[in-house]
């Protein structure tokens, strides 16, 4: 497979841009390739600068949960730019998909729109901090929630697959704040409230962790920690960035039927253009700017064409559940068939898939938390990734990432996507 024109735009790219891209994790760095340039994308397909193209289960890392470019979402939104891109005062379709994100999640009274999934958790920790009058938190090793400083602490996504669990220039003043906990072990976190219950303001977890590949929740984690955050009257924040209409069109928290304080969400809710948000409570919410003193804004934030988009997505899967039915089976051939294979080929490896998300490690399980997810080999992961990009299959370039799904994929996308599997495996793993 050629890259050259890839090559050479990434040349130009790293004069301009530092390593050459807007996010880390999309340089390739990681699996000992230069990142490939992308002209377009439709359905499950995804086109680079080359003229290659590939099945794609990045798909934007879950927003396009539909697919690339579909034609019911971008429907109307030639007409939505005519009429303007963004306006600084609130235009209607605003309150719509408020309205659609209170009525689907059973813990959401009143949202508030922001850019990012980073700017969501940020304020939701805000928040929590200025509802409870706590400073400290308690947040998962390996689950990721953004870049803020207090929470990147030991962080998954980009962080783990560079090895730098903090980054320079966060204070400690700042994450002395923050405590880490193992995820899906109960008693760790029962440890640390028997010691400082009463200062911590809240727990902030991936109901499903997708950020060190994907770790469900073992039975009675997430109910714990509601009980806990009960007891201690701290809040339960639910990172929904991925899992937000995408497990369900309810969330993990319909899944599971836990209800958090405050869910944060992101992705899917914009449908690929920029948008995070955050909601909850309304006795929590009404906490925030304007109504109370907690201040949070945004320029772009409930912009025009992105909630336009956000609200397309949302609408075509609130009349259309039976794609979750459908992307769950989707999932499940694949973890069926790359079960198969695995045994075939008698290699330690192991899909862990909850509901339509489902991740490969390579290692041996079991996998319930960040030190066992560690024990992957990145460097035999690193190599399937390129062998099946030369196969035309795009994963994700992390051993610690979610392969995502859309309506789109197509039976003859996951039978091709096996096949290439199987000999990128017997490649990577030397088999
Ligand atoms: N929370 C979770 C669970 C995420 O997966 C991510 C991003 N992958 C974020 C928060 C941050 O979202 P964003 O990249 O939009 O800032």
């Amino acid at each position: 497979m050629n890259h050259k024109r890839s090559g050479e735009i990434f040349e130009e790219a790293k004069k301009y841009i530092p390593g050459g891209v807007n996010s880390p994790v999309r340089a390739f760095r990681s699996v000992g390739l230069d990142p490939i340039f992308i002209e377009r994308a439709e359905g499950s397909r995804i086109y680079d600068v080359d003229g290659n193209s590939y099945i794609d289960y990045i798909c934007s890392w879950g927003p396009l949960i539909l697919g690339h470019s579909n034609k019911d979402v971008l429907e109307g939104i030639e007409e939505a730019i005519a009429r303007g891109t963004s306006y600084g005062v609130p235009s209607p379709v605003e309150v719509e998909v408020a309205k659609m994100i209170t009525e689907a999640l059973i813990s959401v009274d009143m949202v508030r729109m922001v850019n990012s999934g980073t700017e969501a958790t940020m304020s939701a920790i805000r928040l929590a901090r200025a509802y409870t009058g706590r400073s400290k938190i308690i947040k998962f090793e390996g689950c990721y929630h953004g870049h803020s400083d207090s929470l990147l602490v030991k962080a998954g996504s980009g962080a783990i697959t560079f090895g730098v669990p903090t980054s320079p220039g966060v204070p400690e003043d700042t994450t002395r704040h923050t405590i880490i906990c193992t995820y899906n072990d109960l008693e760790s976190v029962k440890r640390v409230f028997e010691k400082e219950g009463k200062d911590i303001a809240c727990i902030i977890v991936e109901p499903v962790a997708g950020n060190m590949g994907v770790v469900a929740p073992k039975e009675g984690f997430l109910e714990g920690l509601r009980s806990i955050c009960d007891e201690y009257g701290s809040v339960l924040i639910f990172d929904e960035v991925i899992t937000g209409f995408r497990l369900s069109y309810g969330g993990a928290q319909e899944v599971y039927n836990i209800k958090p304080d405050i869910t944060c969400l992101g992705k899917i809710i914009g449908g690929g253009l920029p948008v995070g948000a955050y909601g909850g409570k309304r006795e929590i919410m009404e906490l925030v700017s304007p109504v109370g003193p907690v201040y949070q804004a945004g320029t772009l934030s409930g912009n025009p064409l992105a909630m336009t988009i956000g609200y397309r997505n949302l609408k075509i899967l609130k009349d259309n559940r039976e794609i979750y039915i459908e992307l769950e089976n989707k999932a499940k051939r694949l973890e069926e068939g790359i079960n198969n294979i695995i045994k075939e080929l008698n290699i330690d490896a192991h899909v862990s898939r909850v509901k339509g998300m489902f991740c490969l490690f390579l290692g041996k399980g079991p996998f319930e938390n960040y030190n066992d997810v560690m024990k992957c080999d990145t460097e035999k992961y690193s190599a399937f990734f390129r062998e099946m990009l030369e196969r035309g299959i795009l994963i994700p370039p992390s051993q610690f990432e979610a392969w995502f799904l859309s309506a789109e994929h197509s039976d003859e996308d996951i039978e091709e996507t096996l096949k290439a599997c199987r000999e990128a495996l017997k490649v990577a793993l030397k088999v």
